[in-house]
């Protein structure tokens, strides 16, 4: 390797502007989905220098390896003398240096397009910190610059960063967890902006749609208001900025601090599929508050080098999951019965998900890493999704709470208890018990035996009786509807069996996951197991042939019924007054 003095860039130092870190991107053939990035540590003290680059993006629980992406890595001391590097973790390089500024520069490739990962093409660069920045543990807490070089024909930089006051291009964050809770999008996009909540939010449109840009300002902010209602006053960003990937299929988005990235279907921009739009716009904004301020003590500051792990998840994710709904009810998107629709299908899924008898939710949480991020063939008999659970138990506890308080108090009070105590209060996240404490205060009983049931253990939530408490019928549209069930699924447009369900008469039958199926009492089997199933009744004995590694094996089981339930809400006949006031205050007049 060559010292190529020429190639080495010096900090810029304009003296009324020092900052500890400064980064500079910049993108010579963004075609090819390289960034190259330089960094320049400000009077290292001297010494073994750990250069990291974090191992996963807070929001999404999965070690995800960004060092596998960054290629050509240099380091050079003060006087612009190449140093040594030497590889000491899968995401550490390491380099010894005089005490002055040290230099290093590497190329990224990006070539994922999605909202935890960064994506560089022709025509725009998504960049996400955590896959691009590479810290010292010393500089952590120090002030950071990032220099933006844009490529010739693209104008606009879109970040929920400062600008520098001196620089074009420019940006400043307080630290580097700031620096890497910013997402930048950059190229040509279109932005449009709204005032709500007294703060100016910046849309950052990528890709072309087909949307109707006032109506989404509109609608937009009201999301807005009714998320600032649920923790109160005043907003706690100076703004705010939306980042929309606007693709031809795939969705999701992910929260950051001042800013999300949203990733939606380009025509989805008219009626269902505008509602989920929206309620998308209501998870991520609601995570503004709920994980990105008040939250579980592990996740904040975050360790960049390894998993983090909390029970809480079910609060971070399966909360917002109840709120986006109730936020996009109370916004007025959905009508009373489609958001209690949402409710019974939370409901649903906690009592159909066979791993919900499996996997307590806190253990979900905790194992969301290895299990809910990493998925098998045998998840749904395994894990229980802290997401769908979670919400039926916010749902359960909302219903819960304005029961037992008769309608003075809601979960609204329990995330401004958790907002105020915790992050505006002693600026911290909360422990289990923390948030146990918080939701009895709100009820004003101990609520311990219900997480210890329906949290830290697998027994199945009284769905029907806290419905019925508050004055509403939790009834099952499958109740009387006999379906013969044998508890296989299939690959799509294949004879393979994807699946086998816990206990299901194919389970119990010893049918396998990779089995081709054959024949279905003893006629060729075309693919479609409703057709072959079409003629079988429940009790009925049915033998499935099928090959195993090449070897035809036979198996004989007797069909049951459809173990599964839909449920669906509705108000109780002859309600008591209390029981409206007390619905009111949650489902509004009726
Ligand atoms: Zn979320």
């Amino acid at each position: 390797m060559k010292n190529f003095a020429l190639l080495v860039f010096t900090c810029l130092a304009i003296s009324s502007n020092i900052f500890a870190q400064e980064y500079t991107v910049d993108f010579p053939h963004p075609e090819t989905h390289y960034a190259h990035v330089k960094v320049c540590f400000r009077n290292w003290k001297g010494g073994q220098m750990d250069i990291h680059l974090p191992v996963w993006a807070p929001g999404s629980y999965l070690v995800r390896e960004f060092s596998k992406n960054v290629e050509s890595y240099k380091a050079f001391n003060a006087a612009g003398e190449l140093l040594s590097v030497t590889k000491t973790r899968k995401n550490i390089w390491t380099v010894n240096a005089d005490k002055g500024d040290v230099n290093i520069e590497y190329d990224v490739y990006a070539n994922e397009l999605s909202v935890r990962t960064s994506f560089i093409d022709a025509e725009h660069a998504y960049l996400n910190g955590t896959s691009v920045f590479v810290f010292v543990n010393d500089y952590l807490s120090k002030k950071a610059t990032v220099n933006i070089s844009l490529p010739i024909n693209w104008k606009t930089i879109s970040v929920a960063l400062d600008k520098d006051q001196n620089r074009e291009n420019v940006f400043v964050a307080d630290n580097y967890d700031a620096l890497v809770d910013a997402p930048f999008e950059i190229g040509n996009h279109h932005v449009f902006s709204f005032t709500s909540c007294g703060v100016k939010h910046e849309v950052a449109m990528f890709g072309k749609a087909y949307y109707n840009e006032d109506q989404l300002k509109k609608d937009m902010a009201v999301i807005t208001e009714q998320s600032l209602n649920v923790f109160g006053g005043p907003h706690p960003c100076k703004n705010y900025l939306f980042i929309i990937h606007n693709l031809n299929n795939g969705g999701g988005g992910l929260e950051h601090k001042n800013s999300t990235t949203l990733q939606t279907e380009k025509n989805g921009y008219t009626g269902d599929d505008y509602k989920s739009f929206l309620t998308l716009v209501a998870h991520e904004y609601f995570h503004l508050w709920n994980v990105k301020r008040m939250r579980p003590k592990a996740l904040g500051p975050f360790d960049y080098d390894n998993e983090n792990y909390t029970n809480l998840l079910f609060v971070s994710e399966g909360f917002t999951a109840y709120y986006e709904d109730l936020i996009v009810f109370r916004s007025g998107f959905y009508t009373r019965q489609e958001f209690l629709q949402k409710i019974a299908n939370s409901f649903s899924y906690a009592d159909n998900q066979l791993g919900a008898a499996i996997q307590p939710l806190n253990e979900a949480s905790f194992d969301a890493w290895i299990k809910y991020y990493r998925p098998n063939e045998n998840s749904n008999n395994s894990t229980v999704s802290y997401y769908s659970k979670g919400a039926a138990v916010a749902a359960s506890l909302d219903m819960i709470i304005r029961t037992k308080t008769n309608g003075k108090k809601s979960l609204d009070d329990v995330m401004q208890v958790l907002y105020q105590t915790y992050f505006l209060g002693y600026n911290r996240g909360f422990t289990d018990a923390e948030f146990k404490d918080a939701v009895s205060q709100i009820v004003g009983q101990n609520m311990n035996n219900f997480f210890n049931k329906y949290v830290y253990d697998t027994q199945q939530i009284p769905f029907d009786t806290i419905t019925q408490e508050i004055g509403l019928s939790l009834e099952d549209n499958f109740a009387d509807e006999e379906k013969v069930y044998l508890g296989i699924n299939m690959q799509s447009g294949k004879n393979t069996i994807s699946s086998v369900e816990r206990n299901s008469p194919a389970w119990l039958a010893g049918l396998n996951v990779g089995d081709e199926v054959i024949a279905i009492n003893d006629y060729r089997f075309t693919g479609d197991l409703n057709e072959s199933m079409s003629l079988v009744k429940v009790n009925d004995e049915v033998k499935i042939m099928v090959s195993r590694g090449g070897n035809i094996k036979s198996f004989i089981m007797r069909c049951t019924n459809n173990p599964y339930v839909n449920y669906f809400i509705e108000l109780t006949e002859g309600l008591t007054e209390n029981q409206k006031r007390i619905l009111k205050g949650w489902l509004g007049e009726f």
